[in-house]
């Protein structure tokens, strides 16, 4: 049965966006195929607010987050971690060989800016990253601030996973200075799974050849050659389904909703579910830095989260179960993409009804 999804990805597709991912075919050297990417990247900029040149890759976040630690440290990397999605960096560049040092920040807590300058004082480094809006916590880093310290280190690089923020939330890349900024298709964006995109920096892009050993299908470089020679161009078949759902989709956050408006309607349904959980529960993440497409909520009544999201399921909607070790102790009330605000009351409304029933 089909459920509306108020879980950080895969969200809710808008039907014309699913057609969309049923176009023909066309081949992927053709001058139709630069013409396609080459209007997603122009549009793309826009919402990355940058002029850097965008990227995609058909893998999911996760491969251009890989990529880029790997093509781009060829000293040391150090991972500020919020939570499960910053630790992830860590894996990732364990299990390519990249040295790394990995900062982790107690769970609900932000990467301090202070922390930053701290370890990037040390100049042990050349790349750093951090989460833009970590999924498992409910935290937005707060990446003015961080953008400020870091001013003091312009020659380190940077990288930002804002997966499930891109798109719900204004990243402005190129003021804040950001290298590499990572998103997927599957969260904010609002597409179906299978397609990530990056911002990457002509800076990243020339330090970056001094690192050996960067892999072929996600080395950063490679795709940026094919971009910029063939022109518009990948080096393997992409997903011409996602490109033609995504040029589709950026059409209308760019011309019909607007990015202030989109942005402002994350924020607006945040502020809802802040406040409903602050009556019921508690919020997770601290005060300051909460993020605007997801909350994690604390399940301070000790409700059965997997049994309220059966309940749930059963009258068609879905809601996440805390991440990892935060199984029943929190719970995650996603409002991604193109979630609407009564969409939103509606599922809240629900849920108030079937806990005066547990
Ligand atoms: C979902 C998510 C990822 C992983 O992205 P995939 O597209 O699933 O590989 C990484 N970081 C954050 C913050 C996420 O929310």
């Amino acid at each position: 049965m089909y459920k509306k999804l108020f879980i950080p990805g895969p969200v809710d597709v808008r039907p014309e966006v699913l057609k969309a991912m049923g176009t023909p075919m066309i081949g992927h050297r053709s001058k139709d195929a630069t013409i396609l990417q080459q209007s997603i990247s122009e549009k793309l900029q826009q919402v990355f607010f940058t002029k850097n040149p965008i990227l995609l890759s058909t893998s999911s976040g996760t491969g251009l987050m890989e990529g880029s630690i790997r093509s781009l440290t060829a000293k040391k990397a150090v991972v500020f971690s919020v939570g499960a999605f910053g630790n992830r960096w860590a894996t990732l560049a364990k299990s390519n060989g990249v040295p790394v040092d990995h900062v982790k920040a107690e769970w609900g807590q932000p990467t301090l800016p202070e922390i930053v300058d701290q370890y990037l004082a040390s100049g042990d480094y050349d790349v750093f990253t951090i989460t833009h809006n970590e999924t498992s916590t409910g935290i937005m880093n707060p990446t003015d601030q961080i953008a400020e310290v870091r001013k003091k280190y312009p020659e380190v690089l940077w990288l930002v996973d804002a997966v499930s923020s891109m798109g719900g939330a204004k990243i402005e890349v190129d003021k804040l200075g950001i290298d590499v900024c990572i998103t997927s298709t599957q969260k904010a964006i609002g597409l179906p799974p299978g397609l990530s995109m990056c911002s990457v920096s002509e800076r990243a892009l020339e330090y970056g050849k001094q690192v050996k050993n960067r892999g072929t299908y996600l080395d950063l470089l490679e795709l940026y050659k094919y971009v910029q020679k063939k022109p518009f161009q990948y080096p393997s078949t992409p997903s011409l389904p996602h490109m033609n759902a995504l040029d589709l989709q950026l059409d209308y956050i760019l011309n019909e909703e607007g990015l202030e408006n989109r942005f402002l309607r994350h924020q607006k349904m945040a502020i809802v579910v802040r406040e409903w959980a602050s009556k019921n529960f508690e919020i997770f993440a601290a005060e300051g830095y909460r993020s605007n497409t997801l909350t994690t909520i604390k399940n301070t009544k000790g409700i059965s989260v997997a049994g309220l999201n059966k309940r749930l399921g059963e009258l068609g909607y879905m809601i996440s179960n805390g991440y990892g070790d935060l199984k029943e102790k929190t719970f995650r009330i996603a409002h991604m993409a193109d979630r609407t605000m009564e969409e939103l009351v509606e599922l809240l409304n629900i849920i108030d009804r079937e806990m005066t029933k547990m």
